[in-house]
């Protein structure tokens, strides 16, 4: 689809290092973006800092009476555009580099799809699987005490991310708003529906997805009918997008979460698939499929594959034996800048997350507009909208990645940089 400059001599210093410092790499496509735009250095020393950054030790009651300490961050990337925005995600190998990066991409992200929101993070070190629903709730309200001086509605505005969820934004509400002293619901998106959540939130990120690729499939001429689809990771943002696809008409055939995959070269049955990771926590096991390694989901023969999980899933070692000749990347920095240059000499096209998963960021606009108004819209509203905004940033990054000769994520760097750097310019630097 797109034809690159040659990527490979501009990260000839690079080595595979997605796993081992997200931040590093973001800066490092930052750059590759910066030099195709020409970026002028002053430009290039701002934006390529995270503006403020809050690390918090803080400790939790545990049921048995014990108190445990856990240690959380909270990044502000880049307020030039608007207020800041982005997830909080409960994971053991959470690190302020990876928060950092997360950060740096929801800026991009924004600015890709042209929402008025800069760029922001949030993590806690911790499995969230080992606690009950008490330790919990207990762990992120003192989660959001120890962070409130950095959020609210107009400054920072948190959603839930991976393992967090309504329930979780709803005690984050409940905290921020016993400290202030009254209801702030336009502090948090990602809200049960009933304390002013939006219609389409929980499924948006899948939803934007599917949407994007909808938008792909036209320029690549891809029937989906006749394509055959695998996403890794059956979480919030890969159940929906699989649901999603499977709706239209391309069969889902092998799908994953963090106990290993499942594959059915006819197709699986997603909703018997739930019903059984419901009943028994994961997508294994499940009668209909074969179990697979995550390792061999993501080489399956398939024509599009949608990770869905963690970062650094795409790398040196395997991009070579990637089958697909789609990726749209729900999850956030799944595919290594190594990987890039292979998928992309191999000719695979790469959805990459700043576009693709921005539909999460999109309804959580939508959200926090519905909160400030209090006027909630229809779902069909709510994916109308959604619709348009993935197909018009498709073209915007399409065209641009056609006038830069340049691949997909470089094209989508560009814009959203581009754009930041444009309010950082017009607004100046004050003192
Ligand atoms: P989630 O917690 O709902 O789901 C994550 C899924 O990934 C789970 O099924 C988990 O078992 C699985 N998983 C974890 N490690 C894995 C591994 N090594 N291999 C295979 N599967 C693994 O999280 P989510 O909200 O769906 O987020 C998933 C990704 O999408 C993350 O990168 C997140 O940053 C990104 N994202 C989410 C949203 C959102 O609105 N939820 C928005 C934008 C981007």
């Amino acid at each position: 689809m797109v034809v690159d400059v040659d990527v490979r001599a501009q990260r000839s210093a690079a080595t595979d290092r997605a796993a081992e410092d997200l931040f590093e790499v973001a800066v490092e496509q930052f750059h590759i973006a910066a030099d195709v735009l020409g970026l002028e250095d002053s430009m290039r020393r701002i934006l390529s800092h995270c503006q403020s950054e809050l690390t918090v030790h803080f400790p939790v009651e545990m049921d048995d009476g014990s108190v445990q300490v856990f240690t959380g961050h909270r990044v502000r990337h880049n307020d030039g555009p608007g207020p800041t925005k982005g997830g909080i995600r409960y994971h053991q190998s959470v690190t302020v580099s990876e928060v950092q990066a997360l950060a740096m991409w929801m800026t991009w992200k924004c600015a890709v799809v042209g929402l008025p929101f800069g760029g922001a993070k949030g993590g806690v070190r911790v499995n969230p699987k080992l606690l009950s629903q008490n330790e919990l709730q207990n762990l992120t309200r003192r989660y959001t005490a120890s962070i409130s001086s950095m959020i609210g509605p107009n400054q920072d505005i948190p959603a839930p991310d991976v393992n967090t969820n309504p329930q979780i934004m709803a005690w984050l509400m409940d905290t921020y708003s016993m400290q202030v002293g009254y209801s702030v619901p336009g502090v948090t998106t990602g809200k049960p529906l009933v304390l002013g959540g939006s219609e389409g939130r929980n499924e948006a990120t899948g939803r934007g997805c599917v949407f994007a690729i909808q938008e792909a499939s036209r320029v690549l001429d891809m029937d989906l009918t006749r394509s055959r689809t695998v996403v890794q990771g059956f979480g919030n943002a890969g159940s929906v997008a699989a649901r999603l696809m499977d709706d239209l008409g391309s069969p889902v055939i092998g799908v994953s979460d963090s106990s290993g995959g499942v594959y059915n070269p006819a197709g699986l049955d997603l909703v018997a698939l739930s019903r059984h990771k419901q009943r028994t926590g994961s997508v294994t096991g499940f009668r209909e499929a074969q179990d697979i390694t995550n390792e061999e989901l993501l080489l399956l023969d398939c024509d599009i594959l949608i990770p869905a999980a963690m970062e650094g899933q795409i790398h040196a070692d395997n991009a070579g034996e990637i089958k697909a000749r789609l990726i749209a990347e729900a999850a956030n920095g799944p595919t290594s800048p190594e990987a890039d240059s292979v998928l992309y000499d191999r000719g695979v096209v790469v959805l990459p997350d700043i576009f693709a998963n921005a539909g999460g960021v999109t309804v959580s606009y939508f959200e926090w507009v519905q909160a400030l108004q209090a006027f909630p819209w229809t779902e069909a509203e709510v994916n109308e909208r959604l619709q348009r905004i993935m197909a018009r940033s498709f073209q915007a990054v399409y065209e641009t990645a056609q006038k830069h000769q340049v691949h997909m994520r470089t094209a989508a760097l560009v814009r959203g940089i581009a754009r930041v750097a444009e309010f950082t310019r017009l607004r100046g630097i004050y003192p």
